[in-house]
């Protein structure tokens, strides 16, 4: 069955509307996604029909909520072929999923002197959670450095590695270049010296099927709101043998099994690193966005998005003097960019006067932008609902700015 994607763009209410008199042609999907009418139908109706806090109340509001909870996370583990439900922990975003495990991993099972792997590409999120671990621990951080295209040097990777290494922890996908990383072959390596992994799947789980027990990590990160789905809701998914070791993250209600002034004992996976009242309207929400790109078919999503991707690159590349950054072989939908000496935000403001949205700057990755040694670029990144026409539009409206920059 082909990708309908005009059929596809009718289930999203904001892509309907014009900006500045002009329709809108959003290409900011790496920063976040459109949410589709199953999406916001759920968030409603759970406010409208089935608010109640979960898991404590015995009343029939706050069952239906807990079971709507529930079911929600059994969808995930579906999704990313966990091997059980208590190794999906429901997080704010992939930013609070990586600080849990820099913080109980790193408060458990690292000492000073201990090393943490990361690579040049990664997003903030991915960066500073080791440098605050470092401080408190004294740990060493090591990266791997990226080539010209953009890629992980892998061979420096397995130089990295020592006796003292306690965890690799790097992006599936790159947010600011678009790079594909070999995460099978990072975690290979790793695993072959007993070394656990961390993906940051925040730019993944979108565009590629991820199947958590084939990949073999041992932690996988990604944010609902990337995903069609809510803000504010996340995913870390765990092997259950490090979650149970773990020091819980946060405390207070729901993580505790029994609490006395003198000592407090924990309460089983996955609830022990779910303090506090969860975002569990989030979490349906993000359930409904994970049957909605079900019903679409992953593989179908992917073969429409990576032709997007041909498409954008070839027709940005006929633009004279328009280089474009991370040229990996292996690409998800992410077109970074820079126009002769035009800044990246002048760029970006006057395409979005023309009712384009782009990303300008770092992209929350500011050691790749040192790596290039530019202040930032114009990033276009697709999503489901992007089409061909809106690339054209994108390059017309380029072409444009370039011409007033004379
Ligand atoms: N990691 C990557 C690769 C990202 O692209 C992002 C967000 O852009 C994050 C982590 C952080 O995600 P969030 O802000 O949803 O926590």
């Amino acid at each position: 069955m082909a990708f309908d994607v005009i059929k596809v763009r009718q289930d999203f209410p904001i892509l309907q509307q014009k900006v500045y008199g002009k329709p809108l042609v959003y290409l900011d999907n790496a920063a976040t996604s459109q949410k589709p009418q199953q999406v916001i139908d759920s968030m409603i109706n759970v406010y409208t029909e089935l608010n109640s806090n979960i898991h404590r109340g015995v009343h029939y509001l706050s069952n239906q909520s807990t079971v709507a909870f529930e079911e929600a996370r059994k969808k995930i583990q579906t999704f990313i072929n966990a091997s059980g439900e208590h190794e999906v922990i429901f997080t704010r975003g992939t930013t609070e999923a990586i600080n849990l495990v820099a913080h109980s991993f790193g408060d458990t099972f690292l000492n000073e002197g201990d090393e943490v792997i990361v690579s040049e590409l990664e997003h903030h999120s991915n960066i500073v959670p080791w440098q605050l671990l470092r401080d408190r621990k004294n740990i060493t951080i090591k990266v791997i450095p990226i080539d010209e295209a953009g890629e992980l040097m892998m061979d420096k990777f397995e130089e990295l590695l020592s006796s003292r290494t306690k965890l690799v922890s790097v992006a599936h996908v790159s947010n600011a270049l678009g790079t594909i990383n070999p995460v099978e072959e990072v975690i290979r390596i790793a695993h072959d010296r007993d070394i656990p992994v961390l993906i940051d799947g925040a730019q993944a789980v979108q565009h590629v099927a991820v199947d958590v027990q084939k990949l073999d990590c041992d932690f996988y990160a990604f944010s609902g709101h990337k995903l069609y789905g809510p803000t504010g809701i996340g995913v870390l998914y765990g092997k259950a043998k490090w979650l149970e070791e773990m020091q819980p993250y946060h405390g207070g209600g729901e993580m505790i099994k029994k609490v006395t002034f003198d000592k407090t004992t924990y309460n089983e996976l996955p609830f022990k690193f779910e303090a506090g009242t969860p975002d569990y309207c989030g979490a349906i929400g993000l359930g409904v966005a994970i049957d909605y790109v079900k019903s679409l078919d992953l593989a179908a999503i992917a073969d429409y998005e990576h032709e997007l991707l041909t498409y954008a690159t070839n027709a940005l590349q006929q633009v004279d003097g328009l280089r474009i950054y991370g040229t990996s072989e292996q690409k998800s939908g992410v077109i970074s960019f820079l126009v002769d000496n035009i800044h990246p935000y002048d760029m970006g403001m006057m395409l979005d006067k023309m009712g384009i949205a782009v990303r300008t700057g770092h992209h929350c990755a500011q050691p790749i932008m040192d790596h290039y040694n530019i202040p930032g670029t114009v990033r276009a990144s697709f999503g489901l609902y992007n089409q061909r026409e809106e690339i054209d539009q994108l390059v017309a409206g380029v072409l444009k700015v370039k011409q007033l920059f004379g």
